[in-house]
């Protein structure tokens, strides 16, 4: 065992035993309390985080994978506003906030990121703003560019897992392939009216999106959709679980499981859902 700043072995377990658990950042593990000593996490972090540091299984190494991690969110309107801040306020280190076009009266009833004195100005800066203020020590960059094929593969680069939160079928087949091709994990959460669906997307294990919707439908209007602000805000906060779960290995995230509800009745259902083998981007790619 190494041990570092003149710490002994016998000091560590002392420590531990006068505060219950291992605090003190030193390049050891206390064989008592088996709390792994060596921590990133200053003593303002462990305070900000610790009423979920406290959660049985979670503690400090999950905290201290969040800040070292990165998530990017693929707009963040209705549904991906709640998923950043849920991720900012978890302590995820990195977000990017994929979000073109200005701010409109018509999207003031749910993206809760936005200032509703600033209807005309770009999103992305405004929703990135927000991030910041809430969360100064998360990194945030904001990406107002559209969404093209290329654009997303270097978007996807830059992340460890990706929160798919777009209801354009163009974009989800664009983000779900360059999360195939990199290898990455990604959270899909969709909502329609009073209806909302998620799972967690991992590539050569579970369905990509092209398995699940391969084909655009007709009849969907991606900008015409009837939304009640607070249903995009209850998915956001389960698929900003799902990522966290994704990052930090806590929990049993929602592999080869579609979550379907419906606020309207407040029914909740779990499906199992499979690969396609004939699916163009993700056959015959293994975990
Ligand atoms: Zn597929």
């Amino acid at each position: 065992m190494t041990l570092a700043r003149g710490f002994s072995e016998s000091r560590i377990i002392l420590l531990c035993a006068l505060t219950f658990r291992c605090r003190v950042a030193i390049l050891a593990k206390c064989k008592k309390c088996e709390v792994n000593t060596v921590s990133n996490l200053t003593d303002f972090e462990r305070e900000k985080y610790r009423r979920q540091i406290m959660i049985p299984g979670f503690g400090e190494e999950a905290q201290e994978k969040l800040k070292a991690s990165s998530a990017m969110v693929m707009r963040v309107g209705g549904l991906g506003g709640p998923i950043a801040l849920w991720l900012a306020a978890a302590g995820v280190g990195r977000l990017v906030l994929a979000h073109a076009g200005k701010l409109t009266a018509s999207n003031l009833n749910r993206q809760i990121l936005m200032r509703g004195d600033s209807i005309g100005q770009p999103r992305a800066p405004q929703a990135a703003e927000t991030i910041r203020r809430f969360n100064p020590d998360c990194d945030v960059v904001a990406i107002g560019d559209e969404p093209t094929p290329e654009r997303v593969e270097e978007w996807v680069t830059q992340v460890d897992v990706v929160c798919l939160a777009t209801p354009d079928f163009a974009e989800r087949h664009w983000i779900s392939d360059a999360c195939v091709r990199l290898r990455k994990p990604m959270v899909f959460a969709g909502m329609d009216d009073m209806q909302a669906q998620l799972t967690t997307m991992v590539p050569g294990l579970t369905p990509c999106v092209r398995c699940l919707l391969p084909e655009v439908p007709e009849w969907w209007d991606p900008l015409g959709f009837p939304v009640l602000g607070a249903v995009p805000g209850s998915l956001g906060g389960l698929a900003a679980t799902e990522a966290i779960k994704m990052l930090t290995g806590f929990g049993t995230p929602l592999l080869g499981k579609l979550l379907v509800y419906d606020c309207a009745d407040m029914t909740f259902a779990t499906f199992e859902i499979s690969r396609d083998p004939n699916c163009p981007a993700c056959a015959g790619v293994s975990a």
